[in-house]
């Protein structure tokens, strides 16, 4: 315990040294102890802001660093700052995975105007389909009055023979 209390007095006495950072030792024995001037436990975070020269780094900072009328600006680095080789490699990949990114958006978008075309298309498919039963429904009835037609024809066809028939009997029969 009394290691640290020693510690947080040296952090809190260097609370606005950004520069200074805690050695590997100190961050797996002293996590929960250290504390910021607000006295509160300062949680160990990872540095992923957009610009910083070290993503992924670790730092102690304020609990209640979002609210500015509360927050003490505590900040201790918990790793030593990254080698220049590490930093050159850390930006090469980030700028890699922003224009993956980029091109991955892009491919989003396109997707999107693609589904969007298609669903207007399927809505064209589905009215097509609409008026190409009609149009069977119609070119079936057409047929059917067709059919009926030829059949009356037909029973005609037979009357009048019947007709001729009969006039024909009839006047072989007179002149007889
Ligand atoms: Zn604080």
């Amino acid at each position: 315990m009394s290691t640290s209390r020693s510690s947080n007095s040296l952090i809190n006495n260097s609370y606005d040294n950004s520069h200074l950072f805690m050695s590997r030792k100190n961050y797996n024995s002293e996590f929960e102890y250290i504390k910021c001037k607000c006295d509160l436990v300062a949680p160990c975070q990872e540095a992923w802001r957009e610009g910083t020269l070290d993503s992924g780094r670790r730092f102690f900072g304020c609990s209640q660093f979002k609210d500015p009328s509360k927050r003490c600006n505590f900040f201790v680095w918990a790793d030593p700052p990254y080698p220049e080789r590490t930093r050159e490699v850390i930006q090469y990949l980030k700028q890699k995975l922003r224009a993956k990114n980029e091109e991955l958006e892009r491919a989003m978008a396109e997707l999107s105007f693609m589904e969007k075309k298609m669903l207007v298309l399927n809505e064209e498919c589905v009215s097509l389909r609409c008026k190409n039963a009609e149009a069977e429904a119609v070119g079936k009835s057409y047929a059917e009055a067709g059919a009926m037609l030829q059949k009356e024809n037909k029973s005609y066809s037979r009357k009048k023979l019947l007709v001729i028939v009969v006039i024909a009997w009839i006047i072989f029969s007179l002149f007889k």
